[in-house]
């Protein structure tokens, strides 16, 4: 806004202040030139070093006044205005032009007080923005004045007190060894050269910086004729919002104060009116309605908002002045929103026409969608923090502390709503993460377990809370002020922001319906990239389904057997020590398996379903503890020796490196040819019940090698063949493999060339190649984004720099190969929005993302097709 900016006019003839001129300008001069009373003004840059005589003559014309006249003098306010972010803005001089030349056509025509009133609040304002006397000085003035008079506003104030506080405060500037011009070409020129030095000053440049905005932020100054608010009534002024802030629905809603100026109707002077009668009646509020005391005036607003709205294409409120029954607009703003609200307003404004149903779809973050399938604990409300961590999973809940999966289960069969605490969950802990109603773990990252398991189930999630410290012996998790909190403790977790507050916060429900929905059918008409769901369990599919969800990128069969009865037969697998004997615990697990994957392809008719063989590493299936090693070999018949031994056998430096994914397939060859046979079983017998017949994908984890997928594929096909002979069906499947091994990249092209899709694991390929445990990273993760060594969590938003480098050399190589290949995204990137901005101009066919997500991934998927059209 420095140096190059031009003079802009708002209600008068001339070039209107555009965008470069800061926002409040600019929505000024669009409500002036779409028909509404705006009072004539002259937007100056800050800067602007020239005369101003010619601007005031112009402003002077379109007024139809003139600023010192003795017959019918002009008032002026300058404001000075920022660009939005920019914050810590001095307060507008008002009524300047009001000197004991002028005071008398003051009186003359708006009454002594009005006129005493208008002469001692310029001394105010100008004593305050122009000169070194301190608000507060002037205050204490009128409090004084208030005392002496036995009066509680200044509105009671009579003419005489309120030209003995002018007197008054007339003394303060002269103490102050200052004068204050009585005259008004010097008052004008005085707040012109002031504004802009407080502006500039030491202490407004700390206090923007405190703020979060930019220090140097240019400014501009509001040359307006002033709007009274004062006199015949009615006269005041107030503030209206025309869209609810929570939902975004039309509203009119605000305060009004009568005969007040500016900002008083929110200063706490006097109790302000609200608008609305009705307002009035809901609230049980014994103040008067604005509708009481000036009825004209309502239409008039609800008509100015509609104005606005078309004019600016988005919700607005107003700041507005009544001037003997007229309604001026003296400030608009963009209306405060929650995330559902810019839902609500941007689909309402294309819906109307005001703006193309594109533009709604680029207004929305991503990121805000996915807290609107959550409750969410209301924004208003006060909140005690009791700890901070990472904010891994959406959405609040409350409930009683408990700190091991089976309390939250025992909790959940009485009909509890528990939070479970942890200091970082495992495999074993699903059924427990299913009976909370929220999780906070101590450790952990965003991709660590918790994370994703949460995220998969919707449950609200804090990982890496490290201010918390749970302590088994003292049976508490402790605070960083000490506090112990007990077992039974109530507290909520937030994990749209990653805290543990204090006690229950009242919730705001979910919301799909609607505009939501529009917006959504918006988006799936724009976006290319195809969204599918990770999805382990017939219920996630369904759940996902219903946010848009087209098909299953990734089951991780893995947690399905933790699930009870499962678990037992999965660890006899574990603890065989010949094939034989592992085949006969396989074959307890295949009508388990078999029955899982019915559920999974009959939630999902007719759209792709991928199916990930095993792969975690063996020994996450086994207990942990002495007792629970104990436990299990008691109900497995077999001496507690072998069992430790069995788990020291298992027990790796790097499991995460080790023996897990498709090294398990190629190791023992069972386990993958039973899941290939209850995939192939169960898509035979759910294409059967559903009538639409089932093409599995069946995903190979962590491959490395081409070796490694020609000798799976061979064992699986072997099963396919077998089952064909058994079932006399054949069931037309692929191969395809995970990428998620930097080695699997560059070999990319010979993967593509034998399988049917690849698809990207990038939580594993983050942290091969960072070399960065995806479960430890929590640890220093905040550190290094806080000291800005990485932009963000890797884990969170894809490193377009380097993963996506390595991502882009694959996809390159798979496509010269294969180009038909299917090329997808599975890791927990697939529900980044930024990741899928990538994913999108990397070339992909679709990204899968956790069932919550997946509304996340269509509007991000929407926005980047948009984004890339438009660059063409
Ligand atoms: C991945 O590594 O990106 C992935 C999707 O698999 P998992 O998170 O189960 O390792
Ligand atoms: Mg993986």
């Amino acid at each position: 806004m420095t140096g190059t900016l031009d003079i802009g006019w708002i209600g008068i003839d001339g070039p209107a202040p555009h965008q470069a001129h800061g926002e409040k300008a600019y929505l000024l001069a669009k409500a002036a030139a779409a028909g509404l009373d705006v009072p004539p003004a002259f937007v100056l840059p800050a800067d602007w070093g020239g005369d101003v005589g010619p601007a005031l003559a112009k402003l002077e014309a379109a007024a139809g006044a003139k600023l010192g006249d003795p017959e019918r003098p002009l008032l002026l306010a300058v404001r000075p205005a920022a660009e939005m972010a920019a914050g810590g803005v001095a307060p507008a001089i008002l009524n300047i032009g009001v000197t004991t030349q002028t005071l008398p056509a003051l009186r003359a025509c708006l009454g002594e007080r009005v006129a005493q009133d208008l002469w001692r609040r310029l001394i105010h304002s100008y004593g305050a923005g122009a000169l070194s006397v301190e608000g507060e000085e002037f205050e204490y003035a009128l409090h004084d004045t208030l005392r002496v008079a036995g009066a509680t506003s200044e509105a009671a104030l009579s003419a005489t007190c309120l030209a003995d506080l002018a007197q008054a405060s007339l003394a303060l500037i002269d103490d102050a060894g200052e004068a204050f011009p009585d005259d008004p070409r010097a008052q004008l020129d005085g707040a012109l050269a002031a504004l802009p030095q407080a502006w500039g000053s030491r202490r407004a440049k700390l206090r923007r910086q405190a703020m979060g905005a930019d220090e140097d932020a240019p400014m501009v100054l509001i040359v307006q004729a002033m709007a009274l608010g004062l006199g015949p009534t009615p006269s005041g002024a107030g503030v209206a919002d025309l869209r609810e802030e929570a939902s975004g629905a039309p509203c009119l809603t605000g305060r009004y104060l009568d005969q007040a100026q500016g900002e008083d109707a929110l200063m706490g002077l006097r109790t302000p009116m609200v608008l609305l009668a009705e307002e009035r009646a809901a609230r049980g509020l014994h103040v008067p309605a604005l509708e009481d005391v000036a009825p004209a005036v309502v239409p008039a607003l609800r008509e100015a908002g509609e104005v606005l709205e078309a004019a600016i294409g988005d919700g607005v409120s107003l700041e507005f002045t009544i001037e003997a029954g007229r309604l001026w607009v003296l400030e608009v703003k963009r209306a405060k929103r929650s995330a559902r609200a810019a839902v609500q307003i941007a689909v309402d404004l294309a819906s109307r026409g005001v703006i193309k149903p594109e533009e709604a779809l680029m207004r929305i973050d991503p990121g805000h969608l996915e807290e609107q399938l959550h409750p969410a604990i209301d924004p208003v409300a006060r909140r005690t923090v009791l700890g901070q961590g990472l904010p891994a999973s959406p959405g609040g809940a409350s409930g009683r502390l408990v700190f091991s999966p089976d309390a939250a289960e025992v909790a959940a069969a009485r009909g509890e709503q528990t939070i479970l605490a942890l200091i970082e969950t495992s495999p074993e802990d699903i059924r427990g993460m299913h009976a909370a109603a929220g999780v906070l773990t101590v450790r952990g990252g965003m991709t660590s377990h918790a994370a994703v398991v949460a995220r998969g189930l919707g449950k609200p999630c804090v990982v890496g809370a490290r201010d918390l410290i749970l302590s088994r012996k003292e049976g508490a998790l402790r605070t960083a002020d000490g506090r112990a909190l007990t077992e039974g403790t109530v507290v909520t977790v937030d994990g749209t922001v990653g805290q543990l507050l204090d006690g229950t916060m009242p919730m705001i429900q979910p919301e799909t319906s609607g505009a939501f929905a529009t917006l959504m059918t918006w988006a799936d008409e724009a976006r290319c990239l195809g969204v599918r769901v990770n999805a382990d369990t017939g219920l996630d599919a369904t759940t996902a389904e219903s946010f848009g969800a087209e098909g299953i990128g990734l089951c991780r069969t893995e947690h399905m057997f933790f699930q009870r009865g499962r678990i037992t037969a999965m660890r006899e697998m574990i603890m065989a020590e010949d094939t034989e004997s592992r085949k006969a615990a396989l074959a307890t697990l295949l009508p388990m398996q078999r029955g899982d994957f019915v559920e999974l392809f009959q939630s999902m008719p007719g759209r792709p379903v991928t199916v990930r063989l095993l792969d975690p590493p063996l020994h996450e299936f086994l207990p942990h503890s002495e007792a629970e090693l104990g436990d299990m070999a008691a109900s497995l018949g077999v001496p507690v020796a072998k069992v430790a031994q069995r788990a020291a056998e298992l027990a790796e430096f790097n499991p995460m490196l080790g023996k897990r994914g498709c090294r398990i397939g190629i190791a023992y060859p069972e386990i993958y040819e039973m899941q290939a046979r209850a995939i192939f079983e169960a898509a035979i017998e759910a294409g059967r019940i559903t009538g639409s017949p089932v093409r599995p994908e069946i995903m190979i984890p962590l491959v490395s090698a081409v070796r490694e997928i020609e000798v799976l594929r061979t064992h699986i096909d072997r099963i396919a063949a077998i089952v064909r002979e058994l079932q006399g069906e054949m069931v037309d499947y692929t191969v395809g493999v995970m990428i998620e091994t930097p080695r699997a990249c560059l070999r990319a092209g010979d993967m593509a060339h034998i399988c049917g899709f690849l698809s990207f694991g990038t939580n594993d390929l983050t942290q091969m190649l960072y070399g960065l445990s995806r479960d430890d990273a929590g640890r220093f993760m905040p550190d290094y984004v806080a000291q800005n060594v990485f932009a963000h969590d890797p884990f969170h938003s894809l490193d377009v720099e380097g993963v996506g480098e390595m991502i882009e050399v694959a996809i390159e190589r798979a496509k010269a190969r294969a180009p038909g290949i299917s090329l997808g995204l599975c890791g927990e990137h697939g529900g980044d929005p930024a990741s899928v901005d990538f994913c999108e101009r990397a070339g992909l066919d679709y990204v899968s993302c956790s069932p919550y997500r997946v509304p996340v991934a269509r509007l991000a998927a929407a926005q980047a097709a948009i984004r890339s059209r438009s660059a063409d």
